[in-house]
């Protein structure tokens, strides 16, 4: 099972503190949200995992954080600032604005049972090209027409990688194939921001550029495209709200020869089947388009300098062959948020108790869960108790993320657990003073066993694992 719609994730997340709206006591802010305790941690532990799997685990990318402004030009060379648009619709009738690829994910506002564009009162004008890139200002003394102060906030980590190409490949001395990964903020400027933490305007991203001989780029465009499809499902997404698919020639970008989504299903409530689907990840075979661009030296056909205003060459010389030659980009691009939405939609069971109470379970794989332990005094009026549950915390906090929790009966404290995908509770009872043992709760069976205080850090390591 897994949840049977966002909404049902909304509810959650807000009544236990994974996610909340932003500006709230303001009136909100469209598509701006919050991640509370549970949510950070949850966000961190997908962030490690993806950042441990392939900068840890391999020896071939090297890690990067680069700025979120950068010089302007990066993203006129780019493309962005000519063709990171969206197109938008306005309508007569309502006053609504829409993206026209998108019209099946807003309702229509003046009649909420249909999406935009399926009410008969709905007038459309022309499509119209709207740049997605947030601007600011740089400097004290910029006036907001002031074109030599104007930057953007960057759209996506990846021109990061880019323009640092030069200063990785030199310090890293790293041979090719190799990759750069980076996890950062991006900000689009959405037409239409909506479906909780699906689309919002400032979104975390997970990208990767992987590096390879042009004549490679084939191959290793699948390897990847393989390699993350697995990957979602050891972070625990079954296979079957995961599946595959190629953009065909008109959804292509300029840049790319071929580019396969990994879609999760993230309205299993639509009836049409189609509709269920959208994108988690895209996987891209980006050419040599962007270390070219990016490059003083290319020339077009009549000679001319494609960038006349780059001061280096991205260039790769190879070793053994002793040519120079553009590298192709292979890039996984992978969003935080849209992965974290996913997880927890996966996650999300319902289960019936003796007594006929449904009860939330959050299945979370151990490794993501937020918190892997909470310890509980059976009773919370007897000191001892609570003392010895409290040192049990204590110790087990160096090596795992542990909670002491005395603030409801031992039934209610399982059940918060549960929700929020604790794998483990530890409960200290009046036996524990006397043989120095205590009861450790499963989360999926509900099972218990009883394990001596002496050994619990290594149980419950091996468990986790
Ligand atoms: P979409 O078609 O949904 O607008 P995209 O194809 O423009 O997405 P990419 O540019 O490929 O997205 O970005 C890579 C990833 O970054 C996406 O697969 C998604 O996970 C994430 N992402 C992109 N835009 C947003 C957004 N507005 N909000 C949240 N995540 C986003």
């Amino acid at each position: 099972m897994s949840a049977p719609n966002i909404e049902t994730i909304v509810s959650l997340s807000k009544r236990r503190g994974f996610v909340f709206p932003s500006s709230d006591i303001y009136g909100g802010l469209g598509s701006s949200w919050d991640y509370g305790g549970l949510g950070v941690e949850l966000a961190n532990n997908i962030k490690s995992a993806w950042w441990r799997w392939l900068v840890y685990e391999r020896d071939d990318i090297e890690g990067l954080d680069s700025s979120i402004i950068q010089n302007r030009l990066v993203w006129k060379y780019s493309g962005h600032e000519d063709t990171f648009s969206d197109p938008l619709v306005d309508c007569r009738n309502c006053h609504g604005r829409f993206r026209t690829d998108k019209l099946q994910d807003v309702q229509c506002p003046n009649h909420p049972s249909v999406h935009a564009g399926e009410s008969r009162e709905c007038d459309f004008t022309e499509p119209r090209q709207f740049n997605l890139m947030f601007k600011t200002t740089i400097g004290a003394a910029a006036v907001e027409d002031d074109e030599s102060a104007l930057a953007y906030l960057r759209p996506e980590t990846a021109q990061g990688i880019f323009i640092d190409f030069n200063n990785v490949l030199n310090t890293s001395r790293k041979k090719l194939p190799f990759g750069i990964a980076q996890i950062g903020k991006s900000f689009r400027n959405e037409v239409t921001p909506g479906n909780f933490i699906f689309r919002t305007r400032e979104f975390e991203q997970m990208e990767m550029e992987y590096f390879v001989r042009p004549e490679d780029a084939a191959e290793i465009h699948q390897f990847w495209i393989d390699a993350f499809y697995e990957w979602f499902q050891t972070l625990g997404i079954s296979a079957e709200n995961l599946k595959l698919y190629e953009q065909t020639g008109d959804e292509l970008a300029h840049y790319a020869v071929r580019t396969v989504d990994i879609l999760y299903r993230y309205f299993p409530e639509r009836a049409d089947q189609e509709k269920q689907w959208d994108e988690l990840m895209g996987i891209a075979n980006r050419t040599d388009f962007d270390l070219k661009t990016h490059s003083k030296k290319p020339e077009d056909r009549e000679g001319k300098r494609l960038n006349s205003d780059s001061t280096d060459d991205l260039s790769y010389f190879d070793e053994q062959t002793k040519q120079r030659f553009y590298p192709f980009v292979i890039e996984p691009a992978a969003g935080v948020n849209r992965t974290l939405l996913a997880i927890l939609m996966d996650a999300y069971t319902e289960k019936t108790n003796d007594k006929g109470e449904t009860r939330v379970i959050l299945k979370l794989k151990p490794e993501l869960a937020p918190i892997k332990v909470a310890v509980l005094p059976l009773a919370k009026n007897k000191p001892e108790i609570v003392a010895m549950a409290k040192q049990i915390k204590k110790d087990l906090q160096p090596s795992m993320r542990a909670v002491y929790d005395d603030t409801g009966g031992i039934g209610k404290l399982y059940a918060r657990q549960d929700e929020i995908g604790t794998p483990f509770c530890v409960t200290v009872d009046h036996e524990s003073l006397e043989d120095n043992a205590v009861t450790v709760r499963d989360r999926d069976s509900w099972e218990q066993e009883r394990v001596n205080v002496s050994e619990l850090k290594d149980y419950l390591q091996k468990r986790l694992r």
